[in-house]
């Protein structure tokens, strides 16, 4: 429809995000799908069961604003027994329509116009633009393959009086890095003193593989008093399409984003919280989630192995790195679509994660898929 009305982009740089690009041309193409981190095989039958009940027990009008009490309950003892940092349940966590919506929450209510947020690309790609509609200014920090090392005397350097928000993500997507006791005591050193927010997404904390450890900035005392810790139930209990997700920070930064969360959403899906705080209650399911996804990322590394691809050692998350960089001059995204189109599998360019467009030659593809799919999608990479 034609519309007479003049009007400013918020986001004139932004286009529609390349999951859904590559989502609907994987399924034009009735491609095998590596792209999106959304699990292919169902969530746990209790699970439904538990949100059904919840339904027909007549759960289904508003939750309170800052989630369920038993949900947020059971989050900061899981937090407690996992990380050692004790949050209060009534003023310091806050359930959340996903993790997005908490990362969103956080930025819109903790960074002002002229402000500068740090941020590490590759970086999913809603960071930057949320950074954007506040009138702040993204500080990038490139990575580069295959290490994606944090540079963090770059880091120190690009720090000004202006500098609001440290914005990371661990374990990290696109890439499969983790954060290291390392960087973490970097991280510490260089906030210490300042009035610096870190923003931390840990969606994939769950998933973290060969016995390393979790680096949740709510492990570390000094990193929790100025972190707001982000992370969903979508990626946990297999279950994406729930929106449902909590964010944890000291009461004083979790009263803004409140105000923010409050006036976004109100509150998340009340029956989805009784289901998740009753499956709370069995924690072998998050407790076995690394060695559930190490089993995944096994499968698809060993069924790869015949394949010309160059794989980056994935060390957690549910995404797998692969370079294409000695095979072919090609731009990332015209590899992508060459795989979908002639060999029927479905990557994401890692480009997509760089706002200037940095190729490496280098594709992600995800592992949160059922074995059957990842041999299929390994053996068509094989033929390449
Ligand atoms: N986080 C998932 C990914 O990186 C899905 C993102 C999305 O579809 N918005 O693949």
């Amino acid at each position: 429809m034609h519309t007479p009305i003049a009007q400013r982009s918020k986001l004139p740089h932004v286009g529609t995000t390349i999951f859904t690009v590559i989502g609907q041309l994987a399924a034009k193409h009735q491609a095998i799908n590596l792209s999106q981190g959304a699990p292919n095989f169902p969530c746990s039958e209790a699970l439904v069961r538990y949100a059904h009940e919840a339904m027909q027990a007549g759960h289904n009008q508003y939750a309170p604003m800052s989630g369920l009490p038993a949900l947020r309950q059971a989050i900061v003892d899981k937090v407690e027994a996992l990380y050692g940092q004790r949050y209060d349940v009534d003023s310091e966590v806050t359930v959340m329509a996903s993790a997005s919506e908490a990362l969103f929450s956080a930025v819109t209510a903790l960074v002002h116009e002229g402000d500068e947020v740090i941020v590490f690309e590759p970086a999913f790609d809603s960071y930057i633009p949320m950074i954007e509609l506040q009138g702040a200014t993204p500080v990038v920090i490139k990575l580069s393959a295959p290490e994606f090392a944090i540079p963090w005397d770059d880091v120190a350097a690009r720090i000004t009086p202006r500098t609001r928000m440290i914005l990371l993500n661990t374990p990290h997507n696109p890439t499969g890095t983790v954060l290291s006791a390392a960087d973490v005591a970097r991280l510490e050193a260089i906030t210490e003193g300042t009035d610096i927010v870190v923003l931390s997404d840990e969606v994939y904390e769950h998933v973290v593989f060969d016995g390393e450890l979790h680096h949740s900035m709510s492990r570390h005392p000094r990193l929790a008093a100025r972190s707001v810790v982000v992370t969903s139930f979508g990626k946990t209990f297999h279950v994406t399409g729930w929106r449902v997700g909590y964010c944890l920070a000291p009461q004083a930064l979790m009263d803004e984003i409140r105000k923010v969360h409050q006036f976004a959403m109100f509150a998340a899906d009340t029956p989805m919280q009784y289901a998740l705080a009753r499956l709370m209650a069995e924690p072998e399911h998050y407790l076995g989630l690394s060695a559930f996804y190490q089993q995944k990322r096994d499968v698809l590394v060993d069924a790869l192995a015949a394949s010309p691809l160059q794989l980056i050692p994935s060390r957690g998350s549910f995404f797998l790195l692969a370079s294409f960089a000695h095979l072919s001059d090609e731009s990332d995204s015209s590899f992508v679509q060459r795989l979908i189109t002639q060999h029927g599998v479905a990557t994401i360019p890692v480009s997509a994660f760089y706002r200037d467009g940095t190729d490496q030659r280098v594709i992600r593809l995800s592992f949160a898929k059922d074995e059957a799919t990842l041999r299929a999608g390994a053996e068509r990479l094989c033929r390449i």
